[in-house]
């Protein structure tokens, strides 16, 4: 790696403090009660969402149930009045025939009424998964209300580091643009690997980033060495002032 000014090193550890202060601004966001307020409505919106969808299936198979007994009454109601008007048109003369279609006829009544009991039973779940369903939707509605009146509260109590998080932005875009593409690369890729801070400073005996106190023949090597190196306890970017 090519050597390095010493005020391209003082931009690279300006950036360094810029990213910082960013990342502050990230977790003090993350942080704001509004915020947290704002995520646990909706969580509660989406939870009451899939509420809403498990009894909407369970509603339409009970109403397919309902659909599917009232036909079979109007089947068995059809059957059971054409069965009387052949009885009672005279149509069925000897005595024998006459008493199996009464037996069928019974039998078809039956059925009927076991139906009916069945539909009213079905009828009465469809009402209360209505209900169900009914209510659900209102909740998630007063809900969303909730988290459109919670994101502007929490825009509110962000402004602030919103504004100043914007401005930094541009700080930190001017610091990058200065600084080698080398360099930078550099800097990001052990930013991302040790979480956030890239690049520490040689401050006495410690590496600003790790603060682990190196031993006096590391200290003496490092300021022997370039400007710019990697500290040996924590591997990120170390520039050694001179
Ligand atoms: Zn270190």
């Amino acid at each position: 790696m090519a050597e390095m000014t010493p005020d391209q090193l003082e931009l690279l550890l300006e950036l360094q403090a810029t990213d910082s202060r960013l990342r502050r601004i990230e977790h003090q966001l993350d942080d704001l009660p509004e915020q947290q307020q704002l995520d646990a409505s909706i969580e509660r919106v989406a939870a009451l969402g899939r509420e809403y969808d498990d009894v909407r299936v369970e509603l339409d198979r009970a109403a397919a149930g309902q659909r599917q007994l009232e036909r079979e009454i109007d089947v068995l109601t059809q059957r059971r009045d054409a069965e009387r008007t052949r009885l009672y048109s005279g149509a069925v003369a000897n005595a024998r025939e006459m008493k199996a279609v009464e037996a069928e006829i019974e039998t078809t009544v039956r059925r009927i009424d076991e139906h009916e009991e069945l539909l009213l039973e079905v009828l009465e779940t469809v009402e209360e998964l209505q209900g169900r369903a009914d209510g659900l939707a209102a909740t998630q509605a007063a809900e969303r209300e909730l988290v459109a009146t919670r994101t502007e509260a929490r825009d509110r109590a962000a402004k602030e580091l919103i504004a100043e998080q914007a401005e930094l932005g541009a700080v930190r875009e001017a610091e990058a643009r200065d600084l080698p593409d080398e360099l930078l690369a550099r800097y990001e890729q052990a930013a991302k690997r040790a979480g956030g801070t890239g690049v520490g400073k040689l401050v006495g005996n410690a590496c600003s980033a790790c603060r682990i106190e190196l031993s006096m023949a590391d200290v003496g090597q490092l300021y022997a060495g370039p400007p710019l190196t990697t500290c040996p306890q924590c591997r990120r970017l170390l520039v050694v002032p001179a």
